[in-house]
């Protein structure tokens, strides 16, 4: 049997794990996790009024259930253990670790307290167990949103929505006690460039305009220009985007509403204000879009304006981070590659490692989009595994062991997951989640 290592146990990683037992060869995979938890964004990033998406789980249950499957979550690759032992202890590993950090937007001020990523609030109100000392001051009436995806969307809508719609989510009992008590009113999101060239999408726009006793409103006029009306004629993502925009911006509005929507457009952050240790007001810059159709790049004008906030989230993409002991792409953010197959500095194939996923490709597409990723590099892993030899063949949980790490395996997350699952039930929602690793370790009695 040829034995794989999966580093990661987001989408990506069990999309592979699953191409790799449909294929022809006998195949054991070991995932290896650094959470104590199963899933990556699935379960620390979808947003946890989107319980549907959620529901892909149970295909990653099945996967799992394979007999020759095993998960070895509480496991940091590179920490608890050093990728090379991992790599002679497999004929081929598959790094499937995701984009952990953000981009920057390198402007001043962007370091003052107040200003978060949208990364580190979404891993907070979704509980993971290192977030959860952060702290976000939800104070002030206004937060401001920096970028327009599906992220900032995210965002704007759990800031936005009334505390009784999340109440019955998978939000952690923490973030609810906190949104609870938010005194913001108005959540501005803001993109540097046009309605055409949004990245969210029709359906996440569409639920922004339908939260409960909330205004959305759109600041700018929704005229397109010959560039734009060419990008949407080639993007029914854009046009459908226009259409609801349009849609929101000529619904009725309530009188006094609980909160606003701020949606503005052709606008970058340039500098970003303190008063009192955190932060006052950010000053923004107009742009104008320049460029071919599909590459339009915003340039800035001469106007600017300012909005005066408390708290900022800039939600602008997120970034991969170098592997240790693999090769980097600094400017794309991933680990370079060929067909997923890793391409080390001198350009040449390393023959028995592969990446998948956002560390493969950079952070885009949706959880389907993983599936063929995978299946890409698992056919290219495929075509090299007759070469490759095991150099040690001593039982990873032995490697484990000896070290003193507290591996916690599939059949423990089911423990846990259960676990989650009534202590939901009690207070109505899905899953009351377990938010830090001695509580999970308790419950196991580990
Ligand atoms: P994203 O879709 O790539 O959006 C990034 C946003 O940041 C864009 O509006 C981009 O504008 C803007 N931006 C980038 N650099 C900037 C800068 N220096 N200054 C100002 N704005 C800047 O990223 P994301 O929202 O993090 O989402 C990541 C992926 O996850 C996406 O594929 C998304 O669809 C997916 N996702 C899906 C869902 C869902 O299906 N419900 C939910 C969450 C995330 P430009 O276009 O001008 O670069």
């Amino acid at each position: 049997m040829k034995k794989i290592a999966i580093i990661g146990s987001g989408p990506s990683a069990f999309y592979a794990a699953q191409a790799l037992f449909k294929s022809e060869v006998d195949i054991k995979v070991d995932m290896f996790e650094k959470l104590p938890t199963p899933f990556g964004l699935l379960r620390g990033g979808v947003a946890p009024d989107h319980q549907q998406m959620k529901t892909v789980s149970k295909l990653y249950d099945k996967i799992a259930n394979n007999e020759h499957f095993k998960f070895f979550g509480n496991v940091e690759i590179g920490t608890d253990i050093e990728f090379e032992t991992i790599k002679d202890c497999y004929h081929a590993t598959i790094v499937a670790v995701g984009a952990e950090t953000d981009r920057k937007m390198n402007i001043p001020g962007e370091n003052i307290s107040g200003s978060h990523t949208a990364t580190e609030f979404v891993a907070w109100y979704n509980g993971q167990p290192s977030y959860q000392t952060n702290t976000f001051d939800l104070n002030g009436e206004s937060a401001i949103i920096i970028g327009q995806g599906n992220v900032a969307v995210d965002v704007t809508r759990i800031l936005s929505k009334p505390i009784d719609s999340l109440n019955k989510t998978d939000i952690t009992d923490n973030a609810i006690q906190h949104l609870k008590n938010s005194k913001i009113k108005d959540i501005y999101m803001i993109g540097r460039r046009g309605p055409a060239q949004a990245a969210f999408t029709e359906l996440e726009l569409k639920e922004l305009g339908k939260i409960d006793g909330v205004n959305v409103i759109v600041h700018d006029e929704l005229d397109l220009s010959d560039e734009d009306i060419t990008e949407t004629e080639q993007s029914s993502k854009a046009r459908k985007n226009i259409e609801q925009l349009k849609t929101i911006k000529t619904a009725e509005k309530h009188e006094t509403p609980n909160k606003t929507i701020h949606i503005l457009f052709y606008s970058s952050p340039i500098e970003i204000f303190e008063g009192n240790k955190k932060i006052k007001k950010v000053k923004f810059i107009k742009n104008r879009l320049e460029g071919i159709a599909g590459a339009q790049k915003a340039i800035p004008t001469e106007e600017t304006f300012e909005i005066n906030c408390n708290l900022l989230f800039r939600s602008i993409g997120y970034r991969g981070v170098p592997f240790k002991g693999l090769p980097f792409d600094d400017r794309k953010g991933i680990i370079p590659n060929q067909d997923g197959q890793v391409v080390g500095n001198d350009n040449l194939q390393i023959d028995n490692v592969f990446v998948t996923g956002w560390i493969k490709r950079g952070p885009s597409g949706v959880i389907g989009t993983n599936r063929s990723d995978s299946i890409e590099t698992v056919t290219t892993c495929l075509k090299y595994i007759d070469n490759t030899n095991i150099q040690n063949n001593t039982a990873i949980e032995t490697i484990l062991s000896e070290k003193n790490i507290k591996f916690i395996t599939y059949s423990d997350w089911k423990q846990i997951d259960e676990y989650e699952i009534k202590q939901g039930e009690k207070v109505g929602k899905p899953r009351e989640k377990l938010t830090s690793i001695t509580k999970i370790m308790e419950v196991l009695k580990k």
